[in-house]
């Protein structure tokens, strides 16, 4: 099942994730720690851009 690192909007699939989230009760999915890392200092950041077009 593929899915999307809201941080860098990379697609892959979710058994090759490096850690993963919980926000507002969705699951996030990230390629590197790193990315997670960015997310969870500032979430809104990239779910807002996500969903501002
Ligand atoms: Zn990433």
């Amino acid at each position: 099942m593929p899915t999307t690192d809201p941080v860098c909007g990379m697609q892959f699939r979710i058994e090759k994730a490096a850690g993963k989230a919980e926000y507002q009760g969705k699951t996030y999915y990230f390629c590197t720690e790193v990315c997670k890392r960015h997310f969870e200092e500032d979430p809104e950041r990239y779910l807002k851009a996500k969903t501002a077009r």
